[in-house]
């Protein structure tokens, strides 16, 4: 059903960046409210519409039969008609190295609304830089939406690493069913970890040099550390360290980078572990942001993370424009808040 009523999204608050954009698009499809955006990527260097979002405004346009105007390239407005969006198969190239992952967030919330089975077939940028890793969403997001009803499963086929892509991901998700609120206020059990440098077209050795760091800087044995090849079209390396609390695994990552040493590759995640474990909190900053409007959809819930980033504060800004919720970010000092999201009274 088409609402009448135009939304206004400004680009440029908080943030300021894609994501202001792709949860516009979601929520849009979501309540079938028209979208008219100006000022789309106002905070960042080169603002307007990059590949990677011209890809999800033009898959999201599929996927309801939108109307839109301002899909080219660098384009800084947009008018997104939505109609409602349709179960079904399909295929999404994002053109270079752009991150399918954040392609696959956009339009993951509409297909959860859908009734029906669909399955999407994504090409490009699995592991990137400043965008979630396929091991992220797997090991991080999905088991969250899963203890909330939602039924998705992801197959990476072939790794894209940033500049060459060539990545393939395989996702099937089950929609029609409305998701449960989630709570998680505290971490669970000991922790479980697991470290892995993933090489593609690079010597092993890289691989080996910052497993060892992890090992002297975390203590953690090398029984569960290890090197993986993975095939794909150019060189890549990421380092990925996992902790596990019960049914919460949060996932640090960090990409090797042409002129930079091993050792500072992984130094950088082995960072993120050691704030994370300090803080005491069972949700990690990016799964904070990105867990926003899955509780909004469900209607409310709680989470204890650390201190918020700005895309968690601007993720909850726009969130409450779209959906009837009140969302509270409550600073709890020593690096830690809680976020409620809760029905709007009306
Ligand atoms: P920009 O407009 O900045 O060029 P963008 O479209 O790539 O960027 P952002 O608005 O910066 O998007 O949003 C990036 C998203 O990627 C956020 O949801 C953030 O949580 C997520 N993200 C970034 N780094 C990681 C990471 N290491 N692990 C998991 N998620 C990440």
């Amino acid at each position: 059903m088409m609402n009448a009523r135009i939304m206004e999204i400004d680009g440029a608050q908080g943030e300021g960046g894609g994501q202001v954009l792709r949860s516009s698009l979601a929520l849009s499809v979501c309540s079938g409210t028209p979208l008219r955006m100006h000022g789309i990527r106002a905070g960042r260097r080169k603002p307007g519409l990059m590949r990677q979002h011209q890809t999800a405004v033009r898959l999201a346009a599929q996927i309801c039969g939108a109307t839109v105007e301002g899909d080219r390239l660098r384009s800084t407005t947009l008018e997104f008609v939505p109609g409602a969006p349709r179960a079904g198969d399909y295929h999404c190239a994002v053109g270079t190295a752009g991150s399918t992952m954040l392609v696959f967030q956009t339009v993951l919330w509409p297909l959860l609304v859908a009734e029906g089975r669909s399955r999407l077939v994504f090409e490009g940028g699995t592991h990137n830089p400043m965008a979630p890793p396929f091991d992220f969403i797997e090991r991080s997001l999905l088991p969250v939406l899963r203890a909330m009803g939602a039924e998705i499963e992801v197959k990476l086929e072939r790794a894209g690493f940033y500049p060459a892509g060539g990545g393939r991901l395989v996702v099937e998700v089950e929609g029609g069913p409305s998701l449960a609120p989630w709570r998680c206020l505290e971490r669970s059990g000991d922790p479980e970890v697991r470290g892995r440098a993933l090489l593609s077209n690079l010597p092993v050795d890289i691989g080996r040099r910052e497993l060892q760091v992890v090992h002297q800087r975390l203590g953690w044995p090398r029984s569960r550390l290890g090197v993986e090849r993975v095939s794909s079209d150019g060189p890549g390396n990421v380092v990925l360290l996992e902790v596990t609390h019960g049914a919460m695994t949060t996932v640090a990552c960090s990409f090797g980078t042409k002129g930079v040493l091993a050792e500072d590759v992984s130094a950088h995640a082995v960072e993120q572990i050691e704030r994370f474990l300090a803080a005491n909190v069972p949700v990690g900053e990016h799964l904070a942001d990105q867990l926003i409007i899955p509780l909004a959809l469900a209607g409310g819930g709680s989470f204890r993370t650390v201190s918020p980033t700005l895309h968690t504060r601007t993720q909850a800004q726009i969130v409450q424009r779209w959906l009837p919720v009140t969302i509270e970010i409550i600073d709890e000092g020593n690096d830690a808040a809680r976020v409620d999201v809760r029905p709007r009274s009306s």
